[in-house]
């Protein structure tokens, strides 16, 4: 039996790529906190009013790469940009697209409400707050939460914006909200602690290729975890079309709404069930990171007969754009081939 816990984007890639390796829907068990796998995230882009995904063709969930969310969308445009790797699919193609995995995959039918607090291994694989055992199971719990400042309102929750507007932070979300507000017709000012970085992506390209990866995974401990640090610096594209002309200042001037664009709480230690899993049994860390091995696996507790993995956010030891839908990709295809050799 498979287990699956969480239950966002990472967790639905998952499921869908087990069950198109053939992995019966009944072999397959997901415990999560909501129904709809896109429900957290859809509601975090809806709040600052994200409408084309950051990622590309193939930032979908569906099990094969093949066809894109491009290719789907049957316009020229879309197959003109992605050649050049400049089309971004519309969030709502994106959901449309991810409510057909969910509905064809069967996940409704797995998925049960649960928050899991502990997993610990036994013989036979894992138990889940004493349930099972498990032989694999795949931890997709996603961010640990929001990084807040207190009296303010976050940048991922809804909101409308003031006359007067001040945005802490200097990333993504934070280029997006002075935008936003410049639009809504608000004085904007920036609150930054550093100069923002201008990147296409967070985690450049070439560690989306085995070979980049290959060469990230060489790295001694304390330089990936360097690595890692200076790709998790705040940054947002580069191009006109996300200049945007702000004054900086230290503090909000008094009057102005304060928005924290401030991201994620971050490390596993933050994470409960993380946390609980490491200490319980002595898991190899470093710094903010669970080691894992290059295949998302937790070494000291996967073997032939049985896989614990990690996906999203706090499975970037193994690949660094973890919070990503190409990171959720590579550690569901990586789990499943771990599930299927045991299998057969
Ligand atoms: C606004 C925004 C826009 C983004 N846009 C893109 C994009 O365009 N392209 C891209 O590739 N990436 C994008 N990302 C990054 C990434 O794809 C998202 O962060 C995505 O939500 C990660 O999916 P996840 O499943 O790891 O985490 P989540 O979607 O956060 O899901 C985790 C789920 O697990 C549940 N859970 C947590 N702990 C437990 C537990 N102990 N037991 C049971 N359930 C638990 C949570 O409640 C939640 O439902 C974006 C991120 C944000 C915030």
């Amino acid at each position: 039996m498979v287990a699956i816990v969480g239950s966002g984007l990472a967790a639905l890639a998952a499921f869908a790529t087990l069950r198109h390796a053939g992995v019966p829907a009944t072999g397959i068990a997901v415990f999560g906190t909501h129904a709809d796998p896109t429900e957290v995230w859809r509601e975090r882009a809806a709040a600052i009013r994200q409408e084309r995904m950051r990622s590309e063709s193939d930032g979908h969930l569906a099990a094969a790469s093949f066809p894109g969310l491009a290719l789907r969308e049957r316009s020229l445009r879309a197959l003109v940009g992605t050649a050049t790797n400049r089309y971004r699919p519309s969030v709502e193609t994106f959901l449309a697209h991810a409510e057909r995995v969910r509905r064809r995959s069967g996940w409704d039918e797995r998925f049960t409400e649960r928050r899991i607090r502990s997993v610990r291994a036994v013989a036979g694989g894992f138990e889940l707050d004493g349930d099972g055992p498990f032989a694999h199971v795949l931890l997709a719990t996603g961010h640990p939460g929001l990084a807040r400042v207190p009296g303010t309102v976050h940048a991922y929750e809804p909101h409308e914006y003031a006359a007067k507007v001040a945005v802490i932070g200097a990333g993504m979300a934070a280029a997006t909200e002075w935008r936003n507000a410049l639009a809504a017709g608000a004085e904007v000012v920036s609150i930054r602690r550093r100069e923002p970085l201008r990147r296409p992506l967070n985690v450049p390209r070439e560690y989306f290729s085995k070979r980049g990866l290959a060469s990230f995974h060489r790295l001694p401990d304390v330089e990936r975890a360097a690595e890692l640090r200076r790709l998790s610096a705040p940054s947002y594209p580069p191009g006109p079309e996300w200049d945007a002309h702000v004054r900086v200042v230290d503090a909000p001037p008094p009057g102005f709404q304060v928005i924290s664009a401030t991201g994620f709480r971050k490390g596993f230690q933050e994470d409960m069930l993380l946390a609980d899993l490491v200490a319980g049994h002595g898991l190899d860390t470093y710094d903010r990171w669970i080691v894992l091995s290059s295949d998302s696996a937790v070494p000291a507790l996967t073997d032939e007969t049985r896989t614990l993995s990690i996906s999203g956010v706090a499975g970037q030891w193994a690949f660094p754009a973890g919070d990503t839908i190409a990171g959720a990709k590579y550690a569901a295809r990586a789990f499943t081939r771990r599930v299927c050799r045991t299998r057969s």
